[in-house]
């Protein structure tokens, strides 16, 4: 039958979706609960009967923010929400009598490509979603990478400058997400602005106070001020660092982009990007980057990708009724 139903975990939406045959056939949505994992868990059970009540399907794929455990099928910590230790795997798995695939949400950004998605007959792929963090996820030779515990999507927190003071939310120094992750771009501006020997313009301003949002960053780079415009090459540039770390990491051949701040700005990000990245990789060369697929839905495809075709390393740890 090729009946599955997807469940999307972001920090702000909480999103599920009933796929037939490879196709989104209905979808719904509604605010991520805050108050903790059981309202979580009742949420997306009351989404799931909403949409496919009384219907049958044959799986579950969960993609989640945050780090995860896969051998409990337990979400560690979501960032933004405030808890952690949601039981998603099994919870939803004796509730609906079904197996129950958990992945990362970048993880299931790049399993979206190889699976539904332009990355069909492509073995080698990453994807990058540049929102309010940096998540990558990667295929190689035709096998998603998961890792012992599900984590092995934490490129964001590659070292993209040693000699940086610059402190991630994950404890470190110098990482790529600590510069361009959405919620510490006002921060990046700041740097940039205590650096800036240029005129004061209206950017300036804010970015010297520390609220240059990522929002007004790229409004404003695009009416034509001239320190949003840098402060965009500057993160183009650290982003570039870090692709160029993910290009010798996983060789592959096309890197898939996706996530907010890409989706709105493409224009201004990408030929800079790219030409930036054509200085750091040397003999290994720039990869083609392309737009995801399936935009701001790419994780909820990845969630179906999940359910209707299992990684091997995630399929182990599905919960089996
Ligand atoms: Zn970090």
């Amino acid at each position: 039958m090729g009946r599955v139903v997807a469940v999307d975990i972001g920090a702000t939406n909480l999103r599920v979706a009933v796929f037939e045959n490879d196709k989104l056939i209905s979808h719904s949505r509604t605010q991520t609960p805050r108050a903790g994992p059981q309202d979580l868990i009742n949420a997306i059970a009351h989404l799931i009967r909403g949409l496919a009540g009384g219907e049958d399907f044959d799986s579950i794929g969960v993609a989640s923010i945050g780090p995860l455990d896969l051998k409990s099928g337990v979400v560690l910590w979501a960032p933004n929400l405030g808890y952690g230790n949601v039981s998603l795997r099994d919870s939803l798995g004796r509730e609906f009598r079904r197996p129950v695939y958990l992945t990362n949400d970048a993880l299931a950004g790049a399993w979206a490509e190889k699976v539904l998605g332009s990355g069909k007959d492509v073995d080698d792929l990453a994807y990058v979603t540049m929102s309010t963090g940096l998540g990558v996820g990667a295929v190689v030779d035709g096998n998603l990478v998961v890792g012992r515990r599900g984590n092995a999507h934490e490129l964001g927190h590659a070292v993209v400058n040693f000699e940086s003071s610059l402190r991630c939310g994950c404890g470190g120094l110098g990482h790529w997400e600590a510069y361009v992750g959405g919620r510490n771009i006002p921060r990046t501006a700041q740097h940039v602005a205590s650096l800036w020997k240029g005129d004061r313009t209206r950017a300036y301003e804010l970015a010297a106070q520390g609220s240059l949002s990522p929002e007004l960053l790229y409004s404003m780079a695009r009416q034509g001020d001239e320190f949003a415009k840098y402060v965009v090459s500057y993160i183009n540039r650290v982003h570039a660092a870090g692709m160029s770390t993910l290009v010798t990491a996983y060789d592959p051949e096309v890197i898939f982009v996706g996530g907010s701040i890409f989706l709105y700005n493409e224009d201004l990000i990408k030929p800079e990007l790219v030409e930036y990245m054509k200085e750091y990789v040397g003999v290994f060369g720039v990869p083609r980057i392309e737009r995801c697929t399936f935009g701001d839905d790419q994780v909820l495809y990845g969630a179906a990708a999940t359910a209707i075709n299992p990684p091997r390393a995630i399929a182990k740890y599905a919960y089996r009724p």
